[in-house]
């Protein structure tokens, strides 16, 4: 259900075992501006996991992209991360990503899923309900139409609609209960203009991402895409958002830590009105906890869990659940046991990236929440280390490889890390002449 990156995703792990795969997806996906994800005219990152894995069961589709204008990037070269005003210091990772419009990426996915035998994708049909057996305890497929007229049967059906998902009000209606939700106020508003800018407004690089922080809680992503356009994007945290007016629109982005957004702004060409969306909540749903829930189906992607968008992360997070989906396949076959799956999904993906997302989110004194003194801890421990990180190239690494959701963040509270914060955080409040500018970039033994 639902032709999104996590029902893509879906698809392809799902192709491995069953024979017939069939992607119902309610838009034309051929608009260029689907109703179905308002969201996708916003800069999206695809963060350096989700590349490994769509690389791993698309081979080459990277290339491909890059050869239809998109942009190949190495996230710690190519990327400019400024953090706290400062940029991460500067490396060769050999991670990589590439970026591109969300609709070009979604387009070229799709176009990799519908060529696999065993898919077919069915725009313009709308899940209207799933069917149930008489007791209500298996789900053999869906309906469909307006009205749920027409029913398409299924010996598994993975609802990947997004977070407007229906399952838990279909569940409830069935008597297996509601599910429980969790929900993160972050209010965070987005406003975004496409627009032409010379290259060298980028100065060599393809993405420029002004992280908010506490002490500056304004970001903005600004990334060259297909066609020689840029995605411009601008975001405020706790109702602090962005005007679409051409003249607030630029006046925020001058407000941000760093000038580099604004100047490419002052250099470019608007193409487009700037078009806003507001995302009131980071939501998960608690599937893992439900005492009733029917066989025959699962859930994924944005249905279970949507993150702050801030952070980039969903497209590579749907990647990650298809890849515990695929692992459980491969467990239980043909016939996942839904409870067994819904746990791994939690251990493995879920409470990871949730947590660390909560805790980033948690640094912002406003959002509301519980901060234990280990959570302040470990704040403290990785503002320093991102601080640290706009002067060391190691720890820039680290750091990158946490964003990219390539390592988790107690990755940055090895001790031996830790260490090298301490040092470079020293060498810079040491007074002059002790080498306290020095950008280091020599790893020793991290
Ligand atoms: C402003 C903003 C910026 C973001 N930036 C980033 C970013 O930089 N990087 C990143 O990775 N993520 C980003 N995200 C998150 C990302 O957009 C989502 O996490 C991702 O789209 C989730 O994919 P999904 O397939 O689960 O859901 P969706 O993309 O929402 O797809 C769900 C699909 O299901 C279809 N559908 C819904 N109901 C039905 C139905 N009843 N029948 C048939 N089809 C149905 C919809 O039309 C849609 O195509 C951002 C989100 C927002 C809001």
């Amino acid at each position: 259900m639902g032709a999104g990156p996590a029902g893509l995703f879906a698809a392809r792990v799902l192709a491995d075992v069953f024979g017939r795969v069939t992607v119902v997806e309610r838009d034309d996906p051929a608009d260029e501006d689907r109703r179905g994800v308002p969201q996708s005219g916003h800069a999206h990152d695809f963060l350096a996991r989700g590349h490994q894995l769509a690389e791993e069961w698309f081979p080459g589709l990277g290339e491909e992209m890059v050869a239809g204008g998109a942009h190949a990037a190495d996230i710690a070269r190519d990327v400019r991360w400024v953090i706290a005003g400062r940029p991460l210091v500067r490396s060769e990772s050999g991670l990589s990503t590439v970026i591109s419009s969300r609709t070009f990426r979604e387009r070229r996915l799709r176009a990799r899923v519908a060529a696999l035998p065993q898919v077919t994708v069915v725009g313009g049909q709308d899940v209207a309900g799933l069917s149930f057996s008489a007791d209500g305890s298996v789900v053999d497929g869906v309906l469909l139409g307006t009205d749920g007229g027409r029913k398409l049967p299924a010996d598994l059906v993975v609802d990947t609609s997004g977070r407007g998902s229906r399952t838990p009000v279909w569940l409830e209606e069935q008597g297996h209960g509601r599910v429980e939700e969790e929900k993160l106020k972050v209010d965070v508003g987005y406003a975004t203009r496409i627009v032409r800018a010379p290259a060298d407004a980028f100065a060599g690089d393809v993405c420029i991402n002004v992280v908010a922080s506490p002490d500056s809680p304004r970001g903005g992503a600004c990334q060259r895409v297909e066609g020689d356009r840029a995605v411009v994007t601008l975001y405020g945290v706790l109702g602090d958002h962005p005007p679409t007016d051409p003249e607030g629109f630029l006046t925020f982005a001058k407000s941000l830590a760093a000038p580099d957004i604004h100047g490419v702004l002052e250099a470019a060409e608007p193409l487009s009105e700037v078009r806003r969306y507001r995302f009131p909540a980071s939501l998960r749903r608690r599937y893992e906890r439900m005492d009733s829930f029917p066989r025959g189906l699962l859930v994924l992607g944005d249905a279970v869990c949507s993150l702050n968008p801030r952070y980039g992360q969903g497209m590579a997070f749907a990647a990650m659940q298809a890849l515990a989906l695929r692992d459980h396949l491969r467990q239980d076959g043909e016939a996942p046991e839904p409870d067994a799956y819904f746990r791994r999904l939690t251990e493995q993906v879920v409470d990871p990236v949730w947590g660390m997302t909560l805790l980033s989110d948690l640094s912002f004194p406003g959002v509301q929440g519980e901060r234990t003194a280990e959570t302040l801890e470990v704040l403290e421990l990785v503002g320093r280390t991102q601080v640290a990180a706009t002067f060391d190239g190691p720890l820039a690494l680290r750091c990158l490889r946490v964003f990219g959701l390539l390592d988790p963040p107690t990755a940055l509270l090895d001790p031996a890390v830790q260490e090298r914060v301490h040092e470079t955080l020293s060498r810079q409040s040491a007074p002059a002449g002790s080498g306290a500018v020095r950008d280091s970039d020599t790893d020793r033994g991290m």
